[in-house]
């Protein structure tokens, strides 16, 4: 998105009164075009006590009741005139931008007026000329202003008092725009200056961006899973059917995938860590904050709030799964199984306090770590995260943060127990899954500690306050020292 132009000086006091007046008074506000989303703005600006002038290319085809009561339907040059004898100077466009050119015949009519476009995309061009830019080519002697187009129809229509809801507005006349800005806010959403015109061909695209900051992390994980659910159902389903004839698949939808489930889970949340430690390293390395990390990296560090929420989704889906374990019928089976076995062994008691302290610490940690990685889930919520200032938000995503990485790699030593280091874990030359999903969680807590060491953390805490080694500073300040010398 381009740049925003909020730092120029917007208006002059001329232009505010206009815009008090706009926002105080009854404004006439004309809407070419008589389709979906015209009858919902239509209905909002009466709402709000707005003249409405809608200009049909056919109004009698209309019928009646279509529009809200109060709407004045007339064809088009007549909603213009009427808009200019009610002294109104807005104008939205609820046509499709290839429709604009019929338009033009209204040139001396449009002039002078703020032209609003409400246009998306028709695709994802990435680059070239935006509906609103070829509009203001078309006519050159109105000032265009794109809005509203991210808002559908429904939400126009539905959603009366939607203050959280933002409509980006750009444009290159500050007065105009400010027109838009006030008139939106008057229709009960949240308006934002988005910059001049330049930034429309980002707006037109956005609403046609299907989850842009979730691709990079639903991939890793999908990948993730797809990786443990295979290495699970080849060692544990497939292989033992091959050697042994022994058939598991009954193991494929639900054990299987709860064996995946807290691989993925564990690994993400340390995939949410390790870019924050590769910085660090890097830092410490270059010996100066004031360079740019790799693109690679950037993102990365973006996209850790998306891989903390998908890890959190895996750990609660495990839970799940976990408290299902129990209630589904071939559990049923293997216990009958096994108690008919012990007590035609004779076997009274079969407690083994080790395996009673395992599975206790084993779920405990578990718990506490999944409620942990709920907390910082739920101050990624924005009406949440707002709430905190800086200190408790760096608090709640790193300390706390960490500390749900600690109990889930305890939930999953407790798990794996002394399972590691029986010869029979290796089967088929397959080291066991959760050994694999604790590889890189515990290089992420060696490297956090080792940084946590004092001669990486004081120097680490320098660079951060903006120190830099012999080899980064600035050429100028040793020449500066050389002058000062000379003085
Ligand atoms: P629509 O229901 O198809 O209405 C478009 C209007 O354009 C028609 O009612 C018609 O009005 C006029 N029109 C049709 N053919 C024309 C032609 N050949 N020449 C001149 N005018 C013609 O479309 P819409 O859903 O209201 O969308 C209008 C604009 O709003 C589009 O640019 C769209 O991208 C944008 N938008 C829509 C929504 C939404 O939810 N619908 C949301 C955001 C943005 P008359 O017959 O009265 O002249």
């Amino acid at each position: 998105m381009a740049q925003s132009d909020m730092s120029a000086p917007l208006l002059d006091s001329g232009d505010l009164v206009e815009s008090v007046a706009l926002s105080v008074g009854d404004p006439a506000v004309c809407v070419l075009g008589s389709g979906d989303f015209s009858r919902s703005l239509s209905s909002r600006l009466r709402g709000c006590g707005c003249r409405v002038l809608v200009g049909s290319r056919d109004p009698q085809r209309l019928a009646p009741g279509l529009f809200p009561e109060g709407t004045e339907l007339k064809t088009q040059r007549a909603a213009l005139e009427a808009l200019a004898e009610a002294g109104g100077s807005l104008v939205f466009l609820a046509l499709y931008p290839e429709h604009y050119p019929s338009l033009l015949a209204l040139r001396p009519l449009l002039a002078g007026r703020t032209l609003v476009d409400v246009s998306n995309a028709s695709g994802l061009k990435r680059g070239g000329e935006s509906n609103a830019q070829r509009l203001a080519r078309m006519f050159p002697c109105s000032s265009v202003v794109k809005g509203f187009n991210g808002l559908s129809a429904w939400t126009l229509l539905t959603g009366a008092h939607d203050h959280s809801r933002q409509v980006l507005v750009c444009g290159d006349c500050p007065s105009s725009k400010l027109s838009v800005l006030v008139l939106a806010q008057r229709l009960g959403f949240r308006a934002v200056d988005a910059g001049g015109l330049c930034a429309s061909g980002a707006l037109e695209e956005a609403p046609l961006l299907l989850f842009p900051s979730w691709r990079g992390p639903l991939l890793a994980a999908a990948t993730l899973f797809t990786f443990f659910y295979l290495y699970t159902a080849l060692k544990n389903v497939l292989m033992p059917y091959l050697d042994r004839g022994e058939n598991n698949l009954y193991h494929l939808p639900l054990v299987t995938v709860n064996q995946a489930l807290p691989a993925v889970a564990l690994v993400t949340l340390a995939l949410v860590y390790l870019p924050g430690l590769l910085a660090s390293v890097l830092q410490l390395y270059r010996g100066t904050k004031y360079k740019r990390f790799p693109d690679w990296l950037d993102r990365w560090m973006c996209a850790r709030k998306q891989l903390g929420l998908l890890s959190f989704l895996c750990a609660a889906l495990h839970a799940v799964y976990s408290v299902c374990l129990s209630i589904r019928r071939a559990s049923g089976y293997m216990i009958l199984n096994a108690a008919y076995r012990q007590v035609k062994a004779g076997v009274e008691n079969s407690w083994v306090e080790t395996q009673v302290w395992r599975s206790d610490l084993y779920l405990s940690s578990g718990i506490l770590g999944l409620g942990v990685l709920c907390v910082l889930a739920l101050t990624s919520l924005p009406s949440v995260g707002h709430a905190l200032n800086w200190r408790e938000f760096t608090f709640v995503q790193s300390g706390l943060g960490y500390t749900s990485l600690v109990l889930s790699v305890a939930h999953v030593l407790f798990f794996g127990w002394d399972f590691a280091l029986h010869p029979w874990a290796y089967q088929y030359y397959l080291p066991p899954v959760f050994l694999l999903s604790l590889l890189l969680p515990c290089c992420v807590l060696i490297g956090r500690c080792l940084l946590l060491l004092p001669c990486c953390s004081v120097r680490l805490e320098r660079i951060r306050r903006g120190w830099e080694s012999e080899r980064h500073r600035p050429k100028q300040t040793q020449d500066n020292g050389d002058v000062f010398g000379d003085v």
